[in-house]
């Protein structure tokens, strides 16, 4: 039985790292009231805070989505595990704290495709508010507003895998000192979203929690939000199930949806906004037919290769029991240490052939788990000293969809992401091995490799490398696109304001609005949206 309606000004549904932001940004106006509705519960759990627990919250069902792909003709038919962050700050509370923005061109070639406001000139700005860079006239934070610090690691990063930067020297790529920077090419060490005493910072932490104390915000943990409630063509609510109980809430402005690339094209389809014909077949009926919902999705796919080394690397660090003991006591004494850190310390970007600007990312990862099936227990290393040389492509051109199997809400979505559909992907992905072959070859590395792990480093014909990276590749988390902003619904679902086309007050602010997937790891720009959207609704809200 579902219960009397309760009512805010704005229902933002996820909390995740767009709805975090959001949700902060909406409530610093008093005049308005926002409830967050989570499906996930709190992030007050000791493997959310410590940047190293990602290796734990991985593959935990109580924080964590655990998707699994359809079978992928592109990757030999296997079928990949996408997890999703499932409680307060979303995927940015289980990431891997890599901070990039991308590329200055990803924002110009969203505006170039008609979506007027959304170039680099104009969201340039917005990373810069999020970071707390230029909030007051003298261009220092404002101590007020909640703003995200970002941890330069240049200093505390495992010797092992500042190896990476003479290595890239070697080849003629340059260091650069900051991929956030004027340009992202080179090699270098990651930013990453730790806070100053080496917490994780997720938007949860660094944006949700400040705002809590605002009488104006109300946030619910644990409710799922099953449809979005429409009257004729506006949306006007949420149905969601908290407790066992189905409870409604009404919006007296607007409806944002936030549940990033796989969640919000899964709960428009389920409310009736999607492709007709696939919503009939579910007896679904139609609110806004639209096919875009859940097409274009994108994503970044990575592969590695592996190494034994004869020098220590973070395996010997957390290789033993005792090892992992001192260094847990010693993160919890000074904040130091490994587990105060993500796993990408060294990596960047660079190009391969015929490319006019970086389209691979390169990452150099000095704790391997490659004797151990299954579970991904980062904090259980290999026993034995290891490095991996990875690569992810920045722009693939292949796309996959997210599509509703049943009109039962408890029903994971299927997720297709049809890898290497476009053939450009793969040659890319080609250039990209044979990239890191160069790396290992050049004395920086040559020195400490005892020997490839796996025939994968020593591929040599491009018919033997293209066999390897069907059989190896992976997402690296960053699923986007899926609710596509464009002008029209001849290929969007959003307009330039994050509305959806068709309906009225409706929008969506997450990675799923992304036009194309940008150069790099995807919190940064998804916060951004998250800042955007909030500037938009307000605004709107001041012109209604
Ligand atoms: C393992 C992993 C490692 C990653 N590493 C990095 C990295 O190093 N650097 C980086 O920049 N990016 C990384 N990413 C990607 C990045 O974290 C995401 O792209 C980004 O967080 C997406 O933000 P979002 O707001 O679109 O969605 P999310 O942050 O996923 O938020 C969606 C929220 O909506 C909630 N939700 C979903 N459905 C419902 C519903 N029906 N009702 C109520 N709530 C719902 C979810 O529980 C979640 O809290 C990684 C991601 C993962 C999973």
């Amino acid at each position: 039985m579902q219960e009397t309606a309760e009512r805010t000004d704005y229902i933002i549904v996820g909390a995740g790292s767009a709805g975090c932001v959001l949700a902060e940004r909406l409530t610093r106006n008093s005049r308005h009231t926002v409830t967050v509705l989570e499906a996930g519960g709190s992030d007050s759990r000791f493997w959310v805070q410590v940047p190293l627990g990602y290796g734990r919250t991985y593959y935990d069902p109580a924080v964590n989505w655990m998707y699994d792909t359809e079978a992928d003709p592109g990757l030999g038919g296997r079928s990949d595990y996408w997890p999703r962050g499932k409680v307060l700050g979303g995927s940015s509370s289980i990431n891997a704290m890599v901070y990039i923005r991308g590329q200055r061109a990803d924002f110009d070639d969203w505006a170039a495709l008609g979506n007027t406001g959304w170039g680099w000139s104009d969201v340039g700005p917005v990373f810069d508010s999020l970071e707390g860079k230029g909030n007051t006239p003298d261009g220092a934070p404002d101590p007020d507003t909640p703003t995200l610090h970002v941890s330069d690691v240049s200093k505390r990063a495992h010797p092992m895998s500042r190896r990476l930067l003479d290595a890239a020297a070697t080849l003629g790529i340059p260091f650069n000192p900051d991929f956030n920077g004027e340009t992202q090419e080179g090699v270098g060490y990651y930013h990453l979203t730790t806070t100053r005493n080496s917490w994780r910072n997720s938007a949860a932490r660094a944006f949700l929690r400040p705002a809590r104390k605002r009488a104006n915000l109300r946030i619910e943990t644990q409710a799922h939000a099953e449809r979005i409630v429409f009257d004729g063509g506006r949306a006007v609510g949420i149905s969601y199930r908290q407790g066992g109980k189905l409870k409604r809430l009404d919006a007296t402005k607007e409806v944002i949806i936030a549940t990033g690339a796989i969640g919000s094209p899964q709960l428009l389809q389920l409310s009736g906004v999607g492709d007709p014909t696939h919503l009939k077949e579910l007896g679904i009926e139609i609110v806004q037919g639209n096919a875009n919902v859940g097409a274009h999705l994108q994503d970044h796919l990575g592969v590695s290769h592996y190494y034994k080394a004869n020098v220590p690397t973070l395996n010997d660090t957390l290789g033993t029991w005792p090892k992992r003991i001192v260094a847990g006591a010693k993160y919890m004494l000074t904040g130091q240490g490994p587990l105060g850190m993500s796993v990408n310390q060294t990596g960047g970007f660079f190009r391969t052939p015929g490319s006019d600007r970086p389209n691979m990312q390169l990452y150099c990862q000095v704790l391997t788990t490659t004797s151990v099936t299954g579970a991904r227990p980062l904090l259980m290393p290999d026993p034995f000293p290891a490095f991996s040389l990875g690569v992810s492509s920045c722009r693939p051109k292949s796309r996959g969809y997210v599509a509703i199997k049943s009109p039962h809400e408890s029903v994971a979505p299927a997720i297709q992401p049809n890898s290497f559909s476009h053939e450009d992907d793969m040659r890319e992905m080609i250039d990209g091995m044979k990239f890191l072959q160069k790396l290992a070859a050049t004395p920086a590395f040559r020195d400490v490799i005892d020997a490839p792990i796996g025939d994968a480093p020593t591929c040599q014909t491009d018919a033997e490398i293209e066999a390897d990276i069907r059989a190896q590749a992976g997402t690296v988390f960053h699923p986007s696109c899926t609710c596509r902003m464009s002008p029209t619904t001849i290929d969007g679902v959003v307009d330039n304001r994050l509305r959806v086309h068709g309906v009225r007050g409706l929008r969506v602010v997450d990675a799923s609005i992304f036009p194309t997937v940008t150069s790099g790891n995807l919190n940064a720009p998804s916060m951004m949206v998250g800042a955007k959207g909030a500037e938009m609704i307000l605004e709107d809200a001041v012109d209604a």
